[in-house]
């Protein structure tokens, strides 16, 4: 069994925390830290309690609450793994703390109410998200967005998450058929289309597909995908995470796609790295698992090695690339992203103080914690706004979601787009003249 199944106590976990050194490399990183400067909410403080229950010192059926408070303040960014010099694997003692924790605490009736509806009836179900999504369009363009902005006696944890709704753009793609190439025909790759951001944010995977085929790519779009499982999978559900897994992988594999596209940062690690995992000991899926993680490739690391169209048209902006923090850290690509916008012309591209620190979106965290994750998000606006920047570009939905808040949150109006779209403002420019 991984650890996350199996949580402090498995002996492998045991290893990996006892190779922490506790040379604090990792503190500067860490985003909780920033914000609290407490030793118990930096990495290396984590690890301390998490060795604290491994040794038995703390009972994994007596933790206390400060345990509990201090990994679930934890974003899961793991900027600490890229920063630890002795490769301390942060992101599977995290899991396996937060495994401990699901398995000797109960929750309350209208948390677990509030999971199954968001987690199992609405992120599997795309068509269900659209007519949410629908939904809110009108809200947003009826006038009641403005009267609910108005009414400041509404609840703080309310407003919060009316804040995270971005303008809902509706443009969605036909994925009833494949989208061929533009031009020469140069291979055949599907697109992941995930969940929330297919129903929120639709321009961003209709530009991916259009910068894809303009490439040269029959973009397909199998019918059996689903969400990528990865807040199923974060909130200790093994089992529904598995099973969105299995769906993915049948609905992907032995296709001859030369590639399965994914843009966005966290969807793309869940399904490289987690879905192996998931399956270590099932003797079919494993070997399943492992080959459709290998095909799984994030935008703009597929792009910037199958570009055959320079983008042609002038962008003019000043802007910043908000690194995914399960894009940079997860899977270690921070330099495509880059380069291919350095490629735009007129884009001038600047970079941010802090380039590795968090945004405080983190799937739900912002929804469940914005004591913390508002903080942090005012620290990434503070980068933002010192780069004098007025484009800001993402490769994650969660962030994109969460930067627009930011930018209403500090009065600092831009526009905060997609790699994807802002490739694609390029080619359309170039092909106006
Ligand atoms: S994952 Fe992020 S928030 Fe958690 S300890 Fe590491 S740096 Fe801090
Ligand atoms: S950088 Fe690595 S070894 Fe050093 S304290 Fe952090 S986790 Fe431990």
């Amino acid at each position: 069994m991984h650890q996350f199944q199996t949580g402090l106590l498995d002996p492998a976990v045991q290893g990996e925390l006892f190779r922490c050194l506790h040379c604090g490399m990792c503190l500067q990183v860490c985003p909780t830290y920033h914000i609290y400067s407490t030793e118990m909410d930096s990495p290396r403080g984590r690890i301390a309690l998490m060795r604290a229950v491994a040794k038995g010192r703390l009972k994994v059926d007596e933790l206390p609450s400060s345990f509990t408070r201090h990994i679930e303040l934890c974003l899961g960014c793991r900027a600490c793994e890229t920063a630890c010099p002795s490769a301390v694997k942060y992101g599977h003692l995290i899991k396996a703390a937060q495994m401990t924790i699901r398995q000797n605490t109960k929750e309350s009736l209208a948390a677990a109410g509030l999971k199954w509806l968001g987690f199992k009836q609405l992120m599997p179900f795309r068509e269900r998200l659209k007519v949410l999504a629908s939904v809110l369009w009108l809200y947003e363009n009826s006038g009641l967005q403005s009267l609910f902005r108005s009414l400041h006696f509404m609840p703080q944890a309310l407003r919060q998450m009316e804040l995270l709704l971005p303008p809902i753009s509706r443009e969605y793609f036909n994925y009833a058929f494949p989208a061929p190439a533009i031009g020469t025909k140069r291979g055949k790759v599907a697109f992941f289309i995930g969940c929330v951001q297919e129903a929120f944010i639709a321009k961003a995977n209709r530009a991916t597909i259009r910068v894809l085929q303009r490439n040269g790519y029959e973009v397909h779009f199998p019918a059996g995908q689903t969400c990528c499982g990865a807040a199923q999978l974060h909130q200790g559900d093994l089992e529904f995470a598995s099973e969105l897994a299995r769906k993915n992988i049948d609905a992907f594999l032995d296709q001859g796609f030369e590639a399965v596209i994914s843009n966005a940062g966290g969807c793309g690690a869940t399904l490289k790295e987690d879905y192996a995992e998931l399956f270590t000991e099932d003797p079919i899926y494993s070997a399943r698992a492992a080959r459709f993680s290998a095909l799984v490739q994030d935008f703009s690391e597929f792009m910037l090695d199958h570009l055959h169209e320079p983008p042609n048209g002038v962008v003019q902006a000043r802007a910043v690339y908000s690194d995914s923090c399960h894009l940079r850290h997860v899977q270690k690509i921070s330099k495509q992203p880059r380069q291919l916008l350095r490629l735009i012309p007129g884009l001038k591209l600047m970079e941010l103080k802090r380039p590795d620190l968090c945004c405080g979106s983190a799937g739900v965290y912002n929804i469940v914690h914005p004591q913390t994750a508002n903080p942090i998000l005012d620290l990434k606006m503070e980068d933002i706004k010192a780069a004098k920047a007025d484009l800001l570009i993402v490769s994650n939905t969660g962030c994109h979601m969460q930067l627009i808040a930011g930018t209403k949150r500090s009065n600092y109006p831009m526009r905060v787009l997609h790699i994807a779209e802002v490739l694609e403002e390029s080619y359309t420019r170039g092909s106006q003249g």
